[in-house]
């Protein structure tokens, strides 16, 4: 008894201590307590699996065939698409189950490198070794951010890849992609777009609002941008893959859905449906504010003069070695940023939060050595989750 409650005890320790934090993590937002409630339902640990005949192989399920539904109309109206995969248990179970969905054992995928920002699940080592591909990367222009087209339509011209992965980690500018489609077009090549990172902008019609409509399919996490909770998407217009990415999730890369996560991912869809493009809006507006404010007070940010047209503002690769030091520095004065040099500004928008010299400022002074943490808690005292209800 003395470890389960030594762990719950934990559990609380870290909700007190994440309240009093200030998050500016670019992989993660913040949940409404609808989804909360959804998330810690009976559905946490129930089961759901309906069968090609439409039988549900458990019982119990009739109210969460309901919900299942629902959640995902509200998935498919939010983004536009025809059909939409809401059972992935995770952006990576999502592109697993897309990827072997287009591509066949030997096929050559092309996907941005490590250097631009690329995705490490789509490196050498994991899901070209676990599905037997050839991975190529696409030709990228670092200081633009920007894909060297004219290169990338030479090289695809002569080796024909059979899959485009877009997307990155480190992601602040979208893609032109009827430049893309046309060298797909050309080259043979189906196009997938990982837009994990950017879901919830998408979802408010910024950043690359025509991704599901130019791409084979669009995947993604459902907890960075988006509202939540933790899981992933796949979504497509083209009602001929839906067999194979049926087939590609249950028993291939997954097995239960998860039932909790789905109801709660269809309240989420509810809140961007309803607040999605004000929520969007701002996300974009704070990043770019907090490029300039950082900027402003010599913080070596990267893409001046624009910084950023995503929910994340990337420190220059000059301080790379520094930036575990540099997230410990603010982690002292409880404010959390990644280490791999990217701050996030999903979670503070969701708070409806827009005052980003402020930030910047606390920011500035951390990293000088000096005690902000009584102003760190004034602010985040003050901050209220918004665009739920
Ligand atoms: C985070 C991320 C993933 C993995 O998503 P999870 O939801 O953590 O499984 C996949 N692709 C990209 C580009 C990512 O940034």
């Amino acid at each position: 008894m003395k470890v389960l409650t030594g762990i719950l005890e934990l559990v609380r320790k870290n909700d007190k201590y994440r309240l009093e934090t200030l998050n500016l993590q670019a992989s993660e937002n913040k949940i409404s307590p609808d989804v909360k409630e959804a998330l810690s339902s009976d559905l946490a640990s129930r089961y759901s699996h309906i069968m090609p005949d439409g039988n549900n192989s458990y019982g119990g399920t009739s109210i969460f065939e309901e919900i299942y539904e629902t959640a995902k109309t509200n998935v498919q109206s939010l983004y536009n698409v025809r059909y939409a995969d809401i059972r992935p248990i995770g952006g990576h179970v999502a592109v697993l189950a897309a990827i072997k969905s287009l591509t066949k054992r030997g096929d050559t995928i092309y996907a941005i490198g490590p250097e631009g920002g690329g995705y490490p699940g789509y490196q050498d080592e994991y899901i070209p070794e676990m599905l037997s591909l050839r991975k190529r990367n696409i030709p990228y222009l670092q200081e633009q951010q920007e894909i060297d087209y004219n290169e990338f339509a030479t090289v695809a011209r002569k080796d024909k890849p059979n899959l485009i992965v877009l997307g990155q980690s480190a992601f602040v500018k979208s893609y032109d992609l009827s430049e893309i489609s046309e060298i797909a077009a050309e080259a043979g090549s189906k196009i997938l777009y990982d837009g994990s990172h950017v879901m919830g902008l998408i979802a408010g019609g910024k950043f690359q609002p025509d991704a599901a409509k130019k791409a084979d399919i669009l995947v993604g996490s459902t907890h960075k941008s988006f509202f939540g909770p933790q899981g992933g998407l796949i979504l497509t217009n083209d009602l001929d893959l839906v067999p194979k990415i049926e087939k590609n999730l249950t028993w291939m890369t997954m097995d239960n859905m998860h039932p909790n996560r789905v109801a709660a991912l269809g309240i989420a869809a509810q809140e961007m449906l309803k607040h999605g493009k004000e929520y969007a809006a701002l996300v974009e507006k704070n990043s770019h504010h907090l490029g300039k404010a950082l900027d402003d007070l010599d913080i070596p940010v990267r893409f001046k003069p624009w910084y950023s047209k995503s929910h994340q503002v990337l420190l220059s690769p000059s301080r790379e070695k520094d930036f575990i030091n540099f997230s410990n520095k603010l982690e002292k004065n409880k404010i959390i940023v990644d280490r791999d040099g990217r701050i996030g500004t999903s979670e503070i928008s969701r708070m409806g939060f827009s005052d980003m010299e402020r930030i910047a400022d606390l920011i500035s002074e951390a990293l000088a050595g000096h005690n902000v943490l009584k102003r760190v808690a004034d602010l985040v005292s003050s901050l209220r989750i918004e665009f739920w209800r």
